[in-house]
């Protein structure tokens, strides 16, 4: 796994410490992730990272195994066309 100091984008060991957040202007709603082939959109906490030198924000899902879908999953728009779950779904 990559150092999480490093920056991905220049790899200036920049990244600005401690706990960030990100939000939209308007409200407190979480980013939401959308796995666009299945019409499901999932809640799930984002943890940014920014460095300090060039700018680069780069984000980590907290709980990645959240973001699996399962058969509890519903298409968030009821005339989606369902797509049958793949292996490589899970
Ligand atoms: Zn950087």
């Amino acid at each position: 796994m990559s150092d999480p100091d490093v920056c991905g984008h220049c790899g200036d060991k920049s990244m600005l410490k401690g706990d960030i957040g990100l939000r939209t202007s308007r409200d407190m709603e979480l980013i939401m992730v959308v796995r666009k082939d299945h019409g499901v959109e999932k809640k799930v906490p984002l943890q940014p990272s920014v460095c300090g030198k060039c700018g680069f924000v780069g984000l980590f899902v907290r709980s990645p195994e959240n973001l699996r879908i399962t058969t509890k999953d519903k298409p968030i728009n009821p005339d989606y066309k369902h797509r049958p779950l793949l292996e490589y779904d899970f």
